[in-house]
């Protein structure tokens, strides 16, 4: 029971070489949902730019791109470092020119109740999420209004940008920051042809997800709790990410577009019983 599946793995949704002669950037590009993105995007012609701090997600990401017959490279950046970013696109438009579409996927996240979490582990998440997200954005606006280019920005937000996120709240605040930075960008931007979207994925695991974030869930328990009977496909939020960051999708801008198998829409007042931050934390 549930809805329909999707199209498999490399199924085409747009028509080939939609990004042909595009430069496309990915924060965290090298593991997980964003690699899975940047593996839709190099299918469809563009040049990507894998940009993170890890040598092995980036080699990763690059080996990736080159199965599914892609090309591009990786650049070293932490987005925190406003400099690390603007060398990182230095970097990219030297070797491949300059870029058109920026894709902020890059994200940390950890469970921990919100009494318990230091300082430092408040601004781990939110400086990646938030401030990684206004360096990068603003770092490709300056460039694509100087050289009047145009673009497209999507940022990853995520479903609890709306619900609030309990044992995961630095990571749900700065989602919803992005969320409503997505709006402010989106306006001041459009007289220079930058969009900016946003998409909240929903549930869709993968092998890079951290061990703390996969809880020791079995496949079949988060299958049964979403609505569509069934968990996202990262090659699913491939398909959307193109969508949104192409021609075809030229007059949509400051939208957040959720891939959730209905997901965050189940609230009601009648609930599974609650199971507080702490029972959650402490279940194996
Ligand atoms: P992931 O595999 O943990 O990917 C996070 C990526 O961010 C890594 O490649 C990491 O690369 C990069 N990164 C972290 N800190 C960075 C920094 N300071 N500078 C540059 N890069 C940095 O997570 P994921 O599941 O694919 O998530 C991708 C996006 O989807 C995130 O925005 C996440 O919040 C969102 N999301 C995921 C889910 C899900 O179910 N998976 C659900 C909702 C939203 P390095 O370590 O190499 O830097």
């Amino acid at each position: 029971m549930g809805l329909r599946a999707a199209p498999g793995e490399g199924a085409a949704m747009l028509p080939a070489r939609s990004f042909a002669d595009q430069v496309v950037l990915v924060t965290g590009g090298g593991t997980g949902l964003g690699k899975a993105m940047a593996i839709e995007f190099a299918r469809l012609g563009a040049a990507v730019v894998i940009a993170s701090r890890n040598p092995g997600h980036r080699a990763a990401g690059e080996a990736a791109m080159a199965a599914a017959g892609g090309r591009g490279l990786s650049v070293a950046v932490d987005v925190r470092d406003p400099d690390a970013v603007a060398a990182a696109f230095d970097r990219a438009e030297e070797a491949l020119g300059p870029v058109d579409v920026l894709i902020n996927n890059a994200a940390g996240n950890f469970p921990v109740l919100a009494e318990r979490m230091s300082p430092g582990a408040w601004r781990a998440v939110t400086d990646i999420v938030l401030d990684g997200t206004f360096f990068c954005s603003t770092e490709f606006a300056r460039r694509a209004i100087a050289a009047g280019r145009g673009g497209a920005i999507l940022n990853i937000g995520a479903t609890y940008s709306w619900t609030g996120g309990p044992t995961t709240a630095h990571s749900a605040a700065a989602k919803a920051a992005i969320t409503n930075l997505t709006k402010s960008l989106a306006v001041e931007w459009a007289p220079h042809d930058i969009r900016v979207n946003c998409l909240a994925p929903g549930l869709f695991p993968h092998d890079d997800l951290p061990d703390g974030l996969r809880r020791g869930r079995a496949p079949e328990a988060d299958a049964r709790s979403v609505p569509a009977g069934r968990v996202g496909l990262p090659h699913e939020l491939g398909w959307a990410a193109t969508y949104l960051c192409s021609s075809y999708a030229a007059y949509l801008t400051g939208h957040t577009l959720v891939l959730d198998g209905g997901n965050w829409l189940r609230r009601g007042l009648r609930m599974p019983p609650f199971v507080s931050g702490e029972e959650q934390l402490a279940a194996p």
